[in-house]
């Protein structure tokens, strides 16, 4: 099953190049704050599968017809692993970049804001901040189903709802990794959320991302230092996991920055791609960029 967000919050089920509204089955108002309905259904799956279903034989509109959004805008948190694959760290290591040269096996994860998520039609502004480089890092996104606390690491998979395609765009520096990583926008996901029944295998996803038609990141999951069930047995150690809760994998090798002007391509063999235009914003100027110190006036 495929469910996206789209035109002004409404939920979809799409079925090929068709788009069924579904908004009536998720109990999601359209336009409605906080914009919880894809969480709410998520929460709710197993009592409105058969009605999904139903559903499919609807008539519906064409898929390009719509404007698709953030498939989970309003989550309870977007749980993310720094340093997840070994060439990664190699390559943070030689440019004098990383904050702690443990892998996350060591070192854990971290919580980016929920704001900096948008969509597959949304572009990324970028911080008007002088001198300094915002890199894209090609992700997955595990979302959710059941939700838990101290889930076991083979019972694991049995909490994930989907998957979908997710940026960690990044301010780079030595200043709070969650400041640097949390401005608007600097969290696409999507396109829409594939059910992870549709995925056979979660250790064998191929991943990539291209700036401007170039290819700039290849992986595969099977070269994740902490594999899904781990992120969830170590995120759910600490604070319990609810429906619709994002994890966010870690980047392979090949960062880079982006400039305005730019198109970044994401796509994840099975669950989907996305092309997002990066636009220099005007938004992000402040002293604590600039100073080693920030003093108030
Ligand atoms: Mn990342």
């Amino acid at each position: 099953m495929k469910l996206c967000c789209f035109d002004g919050g409404r939920i979809g089920l799409i079925a090929g190049e068709r788009i069924i509204d579904v908004s009536d089955i998720a109990g999601a108002t359209p336009g409605e704050w906080p914009p919880v309905g894809m969480v709410r259904m998520i929460g709710r799956i197993d009592g409105l599968r058969g009605a999904l279903d139903k559903a499919a034989d609807r008539t519906g509109m064409a898929l390009d017809s719509v404007r698709l959004e953030c498939p989970i805008e309003w989550p309870n948190k977007v749980i993310a692993f720094p340093a997840n694959y070994h060439a990664h760290i190699d390559e943070m290591v030689a440019a004098n970049a990383l904050i702690s040269a443990k892998p996350a096996n060591g070192q854990g994860f971290f919580l980016k804001a929920n704001s900096s998520l948008s969509g597959p039609a949304d572009p990324v502004y970028l911080p008007a901040i002088d001198g300094r480089e915002v890199h894209h890092e090609c992700e997955m996104a595990i979302i959710i189903g059941r939700g838990g606390r101290d889930i076991a690491v083979d019972r694991a998979m049995g909490h994930v709802f989907g998957y979908a395609c997710l940026i960690d765009f990044v301010v780079r520096g030595k200043e709070e990794r969650v400041m640097r990583k949390s401005f608007d926008g600097f969290c696409p996901l999507g396109p829409y959320i594939v059910t992870a029944d549709e995925i056979a295998a979660h250790d064998d996803i191929d991943l990539q991302l291209m700036v401007n038609g170039e290819l700039r990141q290849l992986a595969n999951t099977r070269d994740l230092i902490v594999d899904i069930p781990h992120m969830i047995a170590m995120a759910s150690s600490v604070m319990t996991l609810h429906p619709g809760d994002v994890i966010a994998t870690g980047t392979p090798a090949g960062v880079a920055p982006v400039k305005g002007g730019d198109r970044v391509d994401i796509s994840i063999a099975g669950v989907g791609a996305m092309s997002l235009a990066i636009v220099q914003g005007d938004k992000g100027s402040h002293p604590v960029w600039t100073h080693d110190r920030f003093i108030p006036a």
